[in-house]
């Protein structure tokens, strides 16, 4: 079966055309400023190819057409007719309380997707924009809906519900939800394998951290906590996000320097993180650079980052009662050793210790703990693809 997975966002759309059975990925790719003017970049991994163009996309329905012309182009294309697409997976950021598990999209769940706007104004829009130009472009092809919150419906109330008065909770659907649920699923899934044992079993705190991070405790397979909250703001310090700040700031901050609400959350989610500690950039390779030639706030950027990092771990392991392992993923826990090594500095009395030697990797799957660790640290390369695909090929053929 080939499926197509789609992740739009408001100006930009990624795209893998991948057999779910073989886990191969026949193509993938990016349409950029969408609505702007246009740029596509289309690879074809067994040939090595890289094709770029500019295309016209005044809409993510141009944005569809150029990545369907690409798929089926004789130059470099992968299909020869878009016929061959057996379904299309398209990941939604937020699906509320609606939706524990991935669902075949027809008009009810299109109506649920769109009820969770106002819980993610930047993200769901997009999201169904996207989805909507699929079914102009490629009417009757089966699409499923794969979203970022589902694997953290499993949370009891305990994790989930927010000490505000509860009628919030009741009426407004204040809560947790979490995020980059996929990806904690898809490595939580990825440990219990590399450690040969059940899942059911074991207790894994995954650290999904990237531009955008979050912890999750998944305890018997289960997510039953994560530090991302109500939106992707909650939690730790990101790029740009402020993570968890106490809310009576904002209030101080709009009186003292006459900011509206709107202007106090923009930098928040904008202006904060480690771009806003260090003032050097939201990305920590430009920080360590930083750090490395003195750079005092760079260095605090880093510290206060893995500071709460390894505080979050403890409360994971805290929330489970235990852990057997921690993985690292995204951007950040891939590829910079320097901050795993620092993050778990502390935590050798959870039994927490990586080998230098082993930890000196980039996006590969490694055990990379010290001989005789109570705790397996894994490093493992996330594949949100490969979930939204396997998860679109399971409902379309309907197991
Ligand atoms: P997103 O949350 O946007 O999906 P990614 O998971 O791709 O982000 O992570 C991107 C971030 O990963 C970059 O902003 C950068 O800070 C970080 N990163 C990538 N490579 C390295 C590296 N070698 N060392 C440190 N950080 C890195």
């Amino acid at each position: 079966m080939k499926v197509l997975v789609i992740n739009a966002g408001s100006s930009s759309l990624k795209y893998q055309l991948m057999e779910p059975e073989t886990q191969e990925v026949l193509a993938k790719g990016l349409c950029e400023r969408i609505g702007i003017d246009g740029r596509l970049t289309h690879k074809v991994p067994s040939r090595d190819l890289k094709h770029e163009a500019d295309v016209s996309m005044p809409t993510h329905a141009e944005a569809i057409q150029a990545v369907l012309d690409a798929l089926t182009s004789s130059e470099h294309g992968v299909i020869s007719s878009m016929k061959e697409i057996d379904a299309v997976g398209h990941r939604v950021v937020h699906g509320g309380e609606k939706f524990a598990s991935s669902a075949l999209i027809n008009e009810e769940v299109m109506a649920a997707i769109e009820a969770c706007i106002p819980l993610a104004p930047l993200h769901n829009p997009a999201n169904i924009t996207g989805i909507r130009a699929c079914q102009n472009v490629i009417p009757g092809v089966p699409m499923v809906a794969v979203f970022d919150t589902a694997f953290h419906q499993t949370m009891p109330p305990k994790a989930f519900v927010y000490a505000l008065p509860y009628e919030y909770y009741e009426q407004d659907h204040v809560r947790r939800y979490g995020f980059h649920g996929t990806s904690h699923l898809y490595v939580s899934g990825r440990a219990a394998a590399m450690l040969g044992r059940p899942i059911e079993e074991l207790k894994i705190v995954t650290c999904h951290l990237g531009n955008g991070s979050s912890i999750c405790a998944v305890d018997g397979g289960k997510s039953v906590d994560t530090s991302m909250g109500f939106t992707p703001l909650d939690g730790l310090p990101m790029g740009t996000r402020c993570g968890a700040i106490d809310v009576s700031i904002v209030e101080y901050l709009a009186k003292t320097h006459n900011l509206s609400v709107d202007e106090i959350l923009n930098l928040c989610n904008k202006k904060s993180g480690v771009l806003g500690v260090s003032g050097v950039s939201s990305d920590f390779r430009d920080i360590e650079a930083a750090a490395d030639q003195g750079n005092q706030r760079a260095q605090l950027a880093l510290d206060l980052f893995c500071y709460k990092v390894c505080k979050r771990i403890g409360s994971a392991a805290a929330a489970m009662g235990g852990i057997d392992a921690v993985v690292f993923t995204a951007g950040v826990g891939e590829n910079s050793a320097m901050l795993r090594e620092r993050i778990v500095a502390n935590l050798g009395f959870l039994g927490i210790r990586i080998d230098p030697e082993k930890n000196n990797v980039r996006g590969e799957e490694r055990d990379i703990s010290a001989d005789g660790a109570a705790v397996r640290t894994l490093l493992i390369p996330t594949n949100e693809e490969l979930v939204i695909a396997t998860d679109t090929a399971r409902i379309v053929s309907g197991k």
